[in-house]
């Protein structure tokens, strides 16, 4: 009788572990540059921190209210057994970049919202690894999401292994750093759960130390309220504490990851839909101001920058004018303040001409004192004056 020959008493790999490894190996074909996988267990620890987060008064308001949402991985239909996360890799650097000069000057966005609308590039990746899936386990139930704000992504990232979180909050791979889009999907796939990043910040403390306005108010607590990320996205009155501090910022801030020294050298340039256009990544100031509805969504339409609509960037745009301190945008701050409709624009106007200070801008000013009806702009066009007849600004 004839033995069998065997080659190898190893047992063949579980099925779900030889799917993984099989996703894995598709990932960068899927459009992911980062894969993992984790359970679905509850984010326990989780859900007490983000209910002290929001009593201390740290929220956006943009997230999802229900915190056993926030932390409780669940489908519409089954049972969630394992999360996948993924993280798609996005440019740190733009090549020749237009120079901001007198006359001529330029805002910008921030990396997240250069090239294509990531919800769209992130949503897609999923699609595809849903239908990758779907081919080898037709009657999987998987549930995708792109910052819906319903789990928090952070957490998902750091379990199933893509990176640590940074002090600065942001999930830091070590092959990536922190220029990394993440989105997840939760299924009733039992997968084995990877492990997580055992690296940390260390002694570092550059992206706290470099917030420009205090908003890291420990390691990886912030404070949304005074994060120029979140204030850029708001559609009503800046406090003029921060205005100062928005800098030519039009949507976000990237300064707590730019100077992490886990993000050294990397900028990542292979997913070309994600490459900037430098005139929409750093657009010229004073045009922005006249933009129709119709032209900013030709303009920003495509970024992640526009989902606010055209109000917050045009205010932020005005800020930026009164930071740069250039009196060449006087006659647009003007008309600004005394014709546009909108008190946030005209409260923003207010505060930039005070700013670049000058007679022509005193003169603004003074006019629209004469019949500015809304109070809280009144409050802000008196101080404005204030600083104009005062000691000049350094
Ligand atoms: Fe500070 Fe900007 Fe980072 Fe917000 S995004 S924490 S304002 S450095
Ligand atoms: Fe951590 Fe330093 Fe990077 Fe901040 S700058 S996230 S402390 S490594």
């Amino acid at each position: 009788m004839n033995t069998p020959e065997y080659t190898s008493y190893a047992p063949p790999p579980p099925r779900w572990e030889s799917l993984k490894k099989e996703i894995k190996e598709a990932a960068q074909t899927l459009g992911i540059d980062d894969i993992g996988f984790t359970t679905a267990e509850p984010f326990l620890f989780l859900k007490n921190l983000l209910q002290e987060h929001r009593d201390k008064g740290y929220d956006s308001g943009f997230e999802e209210p229900d915190l056993d949402k926030r932390t409780i991985p669940a489908l519409r239909e089954g049972e969630a057994k394992s999360i996948i996360a993924i993280a798609v890799a996005y440019p740190s650097k733009m090549d020749n970049p237009p120079k901001s000069e007198p006359g001529e000057r330029r805002g910008i966005l921030a990396r997240s919202a250069w090239g294509r609308d990531y919800h769209l590039v992130l949503r897609e990746a999923l699609e595809r690894l849903e239908a990758f899936i779907r081919q080898r386990v037709p009657d999987a139930v998987m549930e995708s999401m792109v910052d819906t704000g319903v789990l928090v992504d952070r957490a998902v990232a750091e379990r199933a292994g893509i990176g640590f979180s940074g002090k600065n909050c942001a999930v830091i791979s070590p092959k990536w750093g922190s220029w990394i889009y993440l989105g997840e999907m939760i299924t009733n796939i039992p997968f084995p759960p990877d492990t997580p990043v055992t690296e940390g910040c260390g002694t570092c403390t550059k992206c706290i130390d470099a917030c420009p306005t205090g908003a890291l108010v420990g390691p990886g607590e912030l404070n949304a309220q005074a994060c120029i990320s979140y204030l850029t996205q708001t559609k009503g009155f800046l406090d003029e504490t921060y205005m100062a501090k928005i800098g030519n910022r039009l949507y976000g801030c990237d300064t707590c990851q730019i100077v992490c020294p886990h993000n050294r050298g990397k900028n990542w340039n292979h997913h070309e839909e994600l490459l900037p256009d430098p005139e929409q990544a750093k657009p010229l100031l004073l045009p922005i101001l006249d933009l129709s509805n119709r032209e900013f969504k030709e303009k920003f339409g495509s970024s992640a920058a526009a989902w606010r609509g055209k109000k917050p960037i045009q205010r932020n745009a005005v800020i930026a004018l009164g930071n740069f301190k250039d009196a060449s945008a006087v006659p647009k701050l003007s008309e600004v303040l005394l014709r546009d409709p909108r008190p946030e624009l005209r409260g923003a106007a207010a505060w930039a001409l005070g700013a670049i200070g000058g007679e022509a801008a005193l003169a603004a000013v003074e006019l629209a004192l004469e019949s500015e009806q809304d109070e809280e702009v009144a409050g802000r066009l008196g101080r404005a004056k204030s600083r104009l007849a005062g000691p000049i600004d350094p």
